[in-house]
């Protein structure tokens, strides 16, 4: 997954405004090192480098959350689909598809 970085220098003006990309090394405004951030959009929290995730822990688990949820729910349409005939099995699996891809 790919990761985002943040200027961490706390006087900067793009500290905790700008997202950079994985590849940029320092902040264009203030020339800071910039330090791997969490990418859930408003959230700027610095995530230590070996740690490897793209998200902090609190958005981490949020979306692990959600991944099961999608899980849950396709698992139930896919139990429908077989009781209710053909028709629905398709529908079911389109639902599935679109669940996997949203990832
Ligand atoms: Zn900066
Ligand atoms: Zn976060």
């Amino acid at each position: 997954m790919r990761r985002v970085k943040g200027c961490l220098n706390e006087n900067c003006p793009e500290y905790q405004k700008t997202k950079y990309k994985e590849a940029d090394e320092y902040c264009v405004k203030c020339g800071s090192e910039l330090g791997y951030i969490c990418k859930q959009k408003g959230c700027y929290k610095p995530i230590p480098d070996d740690k490897h995730m793209a998200y902090c822990p609190t958005h981490e688990g949020a979306r692990k959350d959600r991944a099961d949820r999608a899980k849950d729910t396709a698992v139930k349409i896919g139990g429908m689909a077989v009781a209710v005939g053909v028709f629905a099995v398709t529908t079911g699996k389109e639902l599935v598809v679109s669940f996997v891809k949203k990832k």
